[in-house]
């Protein structure tokens, strides 16, 4: 899809926190994180929301999801973790290109939800200057490890 943010940013015409890539999938840091590392596993194929993928792609994308939550856990040292996915617009989706969340969890982290429930409160200057690539990077480093 031409005008689909998520597709720029696969074939590298938007640029992106990368942390990870395969044949079939792609994980970048959110542009506005819940909290710190607050990762976004996609398809590389447009592909509007979870039930539009395909089943072989499916499981190579949630293959991709438990490797790269593993990196996020292990690198952020979190004691826990979300793994998010909102589908449709009632449901809280803003882009319509299939993603899952990683969202590590402890037990005073800055994560705040909305009144709605729904969804949590973006952060905009989350990341210090540089960190965001600091944690791009040390999540690379696991998945490399592996
Ligand atoms: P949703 O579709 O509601 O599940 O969420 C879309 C997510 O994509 C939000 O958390 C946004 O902050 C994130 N997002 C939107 N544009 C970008 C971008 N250019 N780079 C990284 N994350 C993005
Ligand atoms: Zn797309």
């Amino acid at each position: 899809m031409s005008d689909c943010i998520f597709c720029k940013i696969v074939k590298g015409e938007v640029p992106s926190a990368k942390v990870y890539e395969d044949e079939h999938s792609f994980a970048f840091l959110d542009i506005m994180p819940a909290v710190k590392g607050h990762t976004l596993v996609i398809p590389k194929t447009h592909y509007e929301a979870f039930l539009d993928i395909p089943k072989l792609k499916l499981q190579a994308l949630i293959s991709a999801v438990q490797k790269v939550t593993k990196a996020v856990v292990k690198s952020t040292g979190s004691a826990g973790y979300k793994i998010e996915m909102f589908n449709g617009e009632i449901a809280g989706q803003g882009v319509f290109h299939a993603h899952f969340h990683i969202i590590p969890r402890d037990k005073n982290d800055s994560i705040e939800f909305r009144a709605d429930k729904n969804w949590w409160v973006q952060k905009k200057d989350l990341y210090k200057e540089g960190e965001k690539e600091e944690y791009a990077e040390k999540i690379k480093k696991r998945l490399e490890a592996v």
